[in-house]
């Protein structure tokens, strides 16, 4: 007899953002964690990078219709259950995925993708006051310390500025913000020493005014993995995260799964190509 399986649908996700073509970042590290969790993952890319482990030799960003006309393909078929944002080059890309959100109903969660970890911009320099509109709209906003000072004037060198950065960032009008700790001194030494911080503790810190508009903070822990492989970190903790809330979690056990997942990600750090390598997205 033929045995036939009842189909599966699973919720269904957009990434919008830049192909990396090393296959550690970018669109390509948003679908491999969407698809292990779960999740069948879309995506809008705005612009395509020569790309590998060792850095980004070229950028190519993609005409404004291209982008446009890619999220009206996705967006007026599937049945999206969230949406996040990576690398989206310019002020115009900011600008058309401002709007786009604003009309979505879905959660957003943005990556506010500035520079990688090769030392490469990822973003014009004039379009950072843009992202301005975008945290307007976000679900969830999740800044290393560099884009929090960037994205709000305040440099995140403690559990205290991390905090108050994050609420900055409510303020502009994000449900919620992420201040990833990863380059923050905990409280011993800031950024501003000029010597990279190494305590064995990264401590994130989540400002949320969910569910009831009461903003309320929490710190999420974890040990510091002592690895180069960090590229393609940030897209998959915000892709584990948009997984996690396409699967209908609430915004705090998602940060909370996601930082768990990439943790796991950067602990079994994959050996590959010649540069440091790339975290692993199955973990
Ligand atoms: N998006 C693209 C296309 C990239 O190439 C990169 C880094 O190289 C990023 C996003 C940001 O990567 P990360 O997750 O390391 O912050």
């Amino acid at each position: 007899m033929t045995r036939r399986h009842a189909p599966v649908t699973p919720p269904v996700a957009l990434t919008v953002a830049g192909s990396d073509s090393g296959g550690g970042a970018g669109v390509q590290a948003d679908l491999k964690t969407m698809e292990a969790h779960g999740v069948f993952g879309t995506s809008v890319v705005t612009a395509i990078t020569a790309q590998n482990t060792v850095g980004v030799e070229r950028t190519h960003v993609l005409p404004v219709e291209e982008i446009e006309a890619q999220y009206g393909a996705v967006a007026t078929d599937f049945d999206l259950r969230a949406m996040k944002t990576g690398m989206l080059a310019t002020d115009s890309v900011i600008d058309l995925v401002a709007d786009r959100a604003a009309d979505a109903t879905v959660p957003v969660v943005v990556d506010p993708v500035m520079v990688a970890a090769s030392g490469d911009r990822l973003l014009d320099s004039a379009a950072e006051t843009a992202y301005e509109s975008l945290i307007a709209e976000a679900t969830l906003v999740t800044p290393n310390a560099d884009e929090a000072t960037v994205l709000t004037g305040i440099e995140p060198v403690d559990r205290e500025t991390a905090r108050e950065a994050g609420e900055e960032l409510v303020g502009m009008g994000a449900d919620a913000a992420l201040v990833k700790g990863g380059h923050i001194g905990d409280g011993e030494e800031g950024r501003s020493s000029g010597r990279r911080p190494r305590a064995d503790t990264v401590t994130d810190t989540l400002v949320s005014t969910l569910p009831d508009g009461e903003p309320t903070v929490h710190t999420f822990e974890h040990p510091r993995i002592d690895t180069d492989a960090t590229h393609g970190s940030g897209c998959t903790l915000s892709s584990a995260i948009a997984a996690h809330l396409a699967h209908g979690e609430t915004l705090g056990y998602a940060v909370e799964a996601g930082t768990a997942f990439m943790e796991r990600a950067l602990r079994y750090g994959l050996d590959v190509g010649e540069g440091p390598g790339a975290v692993h997205h199955l973990a």
